[in-house]
């Protein structure tokens, strides 16, 4: 009998008597059951935060604190069972999900330490008037299966410490961590401050419609962003939203290809390109075209792509079938069209687990649907650029506004290029770095709202002006 994984109501670990099964995707075996949850245990979550919300809102922000580090002790103590049930059930190699979990628990610990202070407004002979941040509510959390334990603790930790009690929706796909993970922190959270209950994905809108749930805060694709806010509107909740991205990469003509070879594959192929924040879009000046594609090329050769739990392999499987099928269609579509791959293009679906191999394509045009739609699969198209202008205008025309980065031997110019893209984060010679002290949000169809950094703690806080009239003030 497969492992039974319960949820967090009220501070107990309760099921519901109907399962769900999770799959590991290297294996297509079911690991894990978790319950389906419906809109009784929904009520009873909201009902056990609502509760919560009275007391965890007066408490003093150093008591939170304390709480918040005690779910980053819990995590870093059984990070070793806890990242090798992670590669089960997202598929990430060992090495890249003890980044996760650890990523997790330092993260907690760090915005542990954030500070909502008060603003003195106005004091002088007529007024004091201050400006204190108070928390919006209940919050109901959803997250998506490519990092699922770094995007709940991205959700959970800023709502504690803000003052908010909070449900916490994992993706269907991958519960499991997350569900170990709230087993580990139920006795040292008090009980309705935290709440995390698993369902399918008809759970979501229950959530978006509940009555008594304040805020929104989601990370997931465009699509489902949308409906959310749609949903939302119907009372006004507060909605942080993180969505869908197609982030380009810039590499300037000074830049060194040795150098920039492998962490430009890294930037593509980590988490099998199931990052939001991974370059979709590679564009390469024509006078290191060729050499630094086929450095990539050779680099990504010696890449093994296989079950993430097997030692030296550097990429896993597509976290679930529905994203292969969709990954392995754009694959498809670019060879129906006649493009040039570098490397991969060849799946097999009749073996088991959802492998895709390493893909790079040489030079397709702008409107190929592999470069103008987000991929999220180990796939890496290399276009050639003339001049500034001309990239600056390819990689802004996207509907999506997440990332991007530059990479060059003479930083001004590549801050200079920065400035022109229309993005929320811009890197110069790296990628993938977050930190959480800056706020991270996407522009256009890529979210709304931030998280991270004081800028995200305060998308869990209304404002409010206290103003205190001086006697001395005529009438
Ligand atoms: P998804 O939108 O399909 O699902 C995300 C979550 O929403 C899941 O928990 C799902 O059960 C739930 N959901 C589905 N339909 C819903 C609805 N109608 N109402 C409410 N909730 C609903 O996304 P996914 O496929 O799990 O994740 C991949 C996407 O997430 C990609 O587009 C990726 O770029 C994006 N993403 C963004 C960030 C970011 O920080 N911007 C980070 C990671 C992933």
């Amino acid at each position: 009998m497969v492992t039974q994984y319960k949820n967090l109501i009220n501070g107990e670990m309760v099921d519901t008597g109907q399962w769900l099964d999770v799959v590991n995707p290297a294996t297509e075996e079911v690991i894990g059951q978790v319950p389906s949850c419906g809109k009784d245990e929904l009520d009873k979550a909201v009902a056990a935060a609502r509760a919560a919300f009275k007391t965890w809102k007066k408490t003093p922000i150093e008591k939170r604190r304390e709480a918040i580090m005690a779910v980053s002790g819990a995590i870093k103590e059984n990070a070793d069972e806890l990242y090798r049930l992670l590669t089960s059930e997202q598929g990430k190699p060992h090495q890249q999900a003890q980044q996760e979990i650890y990523g997790a628990a330092g993260i907690s610990a760090a915005q542990a330490t954030l500070e909502l202070e008060d603003e003195i407004i106005q004091d002088d002979d007529t007024r004091l008037s201050r400006h204190r941040r108070v928390p919006v509510g209940v919050v109901g959390g959803i997250v998506p299966w490519n990092f699922p334990v770094m995007m709940a603790i991205q959700k959970i930790v800023p709502a504690m410490l803000s003052g908010c009690t909070i449900i916490l929706k994992p993706s269907p796909f991958t519960p499991l961590t997350t569900l170990r993970i709230a087993e580990l922190i139920a006795d040292k959270v008090p009980a309705g401050v935290v709440n995390i209950i698993t369902g399918e994905d008809d759970l979501g809108p229950m959530i978006t419609a509940h009555p008594d749930i304040d805020k929104i805060t989601f990370t997931g694709s465009t699509a489902t962003g949308k409906k959310i806010m749609e949903g939302a509107s119907a009372d006004l909740k507060r909605i942080t939203l993180e969505l869908g991205g197609n982030d380009a990469s810039i590499v300037l003509p000074d830049a060194d290809p040795k150098k920039v070879a492998e962490q430009l594959f890294w930037s593509s192929f980590s988490n099998a390109g199931q990052i939001c924040i991974a370059a979709k879009r590679v564009y390469i000046h024509e006078d290191i075209y060729d050499e630094l594609s086929e450095a990539i090329a050779e680099y990504a050769k010696n890449v093994k792509v296989g079950d993430g739990a097997q030692q030296g392999t550097g990429v896993g499987p597509i976290q679930n079938k529905k994203q292969y099928d969709r990954v392995l269609e754009l694959i498809q579509d670019a060879k129906d069209n006649g493009y040039k791959f570098l490397l991969g293009g060849d799946a097999d679906p009749s073996g088991s687990g959802y492998f895709v191999p390493l893909t790079i394509l040489d030079n397709p045009p702008e409107d190929a649907r592999i470069v103008a739609e987000e991929q999220f699969g180990p796939v890496m198209p290399l276009m050639k650029f003339s001049s500034e202008e001309e990239v600056i205008a390819k990689a802004n025309n996207s509907e999506y506004g997440l990332a991007g980065a530059v990479w060059t031997a003479n930083p001004e110019k590549g801050v200079e290029i920065a400035e022109q893209l229309e993005t929320g984060t811009v890197w110069v010679n790296e990628f993938l770095h977050l930190s959480p002290f800056a706020p991270f949000g996407g522009h256009k169809q890529s979210g709304f709202g931030a998280e991270y950094g004081t800028e995200g703690l305060k998308e869990f806080t209304y404002p409010q002006v206290i103003t205190v009239k001086k006697d001395n003030v005529p009438a």
